[in-house]
């Protein structure tokens, strides 16, 4: 079998962040849906990697390591994520503390303004959901739900913490460069993450792929959980415009995301190339 033929997922969370399954369970069932290289990508830390190595090595899965990456770029919260890190790696790891300091700074934001919406608590709520690990806007939204503030985890997004909504507080990521650069500096392939989200115009998105390139970037998710064949024919474009390797990644979070099914992405543009080829 040549290496197109696996099934690729290649960015996924566990409870290391705002996943609902740990490392050990995420990889089981990743390799029970059929994938066959997983990257875990957990936001800002890569403390999930060791668990879903020993999980991986027990169910015959190949496991990349990987981590997503909060950026701010154009005042907007873009994702980067990057593949093949070495966890090891001290500028990596002292960015990512640093990046885990401006989460918490965050989280105290949203809460107090949660608390000026009504919703007291906030924080020790969201606090219970994230367990002691990374605090993410999906613990907030957990709580919301819970507390019947909203009905959908979406409901939470549009009406209280999604981008410029009243609950929302932006929070000073790391730049696009300094991204790129631990994860090169860590061996690893930096990789735009899914690109269709952040609701750019096509003129800053180009701007957004030109600089990342620039910068050493390597990859863009041209496939992602959520991508329709136009995005991802769109996405292929782009790609290939601006001489970016294509990965393909869940985004899965868990099984409460009825409509995401591991195992089962569309295949990358046949023009596209995938961004395994960069290190297999
Ligand atoms: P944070 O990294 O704390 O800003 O939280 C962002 C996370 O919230 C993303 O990684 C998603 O997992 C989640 N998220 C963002 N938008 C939505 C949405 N509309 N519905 C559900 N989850 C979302
Ligand atoms: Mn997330
Ligand atoms: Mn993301
Ligand atoms: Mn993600």
């Amino acid at each position: 079998m040549n290496a197109e033929d696996k099934n690729y997922d290649l960015h996924s969370h566990s409870t290391a962040s705002d996943g609902e399954l740990t490392p050990a369970e995420l990889v089981k069932h990743a390799a029970e849906k059929g994938v066959q290289v997983l990257a875990l990508t957990d936001h800002d830390v890569t403390d999930g990697l060791s668990e879903a190595r020993a999980a991986a090595d027990a169910c015959g899965i190949e496991l990349i390591n990987g981590v997503e990456i909060s950026v701010t770029w154009n005042k907007k919260l873009v994702h980067i994520v990057g593949l093949k890190v070495d966890p090891q790696n001290a500028a990596l790891q002292a960015g990512l503390v640093e990046l885990r300091h401006t989460r918490d700074g965050r989280s105290l934001k949203i809460a107090e303004r949660l608390a000026k919406m009504g919703v007291e608590g906030a924080l020790a709520g969201a606090q219970a959901y994230a367990n002691g690990k990374i605090l993410s806007r999906t613990h907030f939204a957990q709580f919301l739900l819970a507390q019947g503030y909203v009905k959908t985890m979406q409901g939470a997004f549009d009406k209280y913490i999604g981008e410029g909504k009243k609950g929302y507080a932006a929070g000073e990521w790391t730049s696009l460069a300094d991204a790129v650069s631990w994860i090169n500096g860590a061996g690893g392939v930096a990789v735009i993450a899914h690109p269709a989200r952040y609701q750019l115009s096509a003129t800053k998105l180009r701007e957004l792929c030109g600089e990342f390139k620039e910068l050493g970037g390597v990859g863009i998710e041209v496939v992602s959980g959520k991508s329709d064949p136009l995005e991802v024919r769109n996405m292929g474009e782009y790609a290939q415009r601006f001489e970016l390797a294509a990965s393909m990644g869940s985004d899965f979070h868990g099984p409460s995301q009825a409509w995401l099914q591991m195992g089962r992405l569309p295949p990358l543009p046949k023009a596209c190339r995938p961004v395994w080829q960069c290190w297999s």
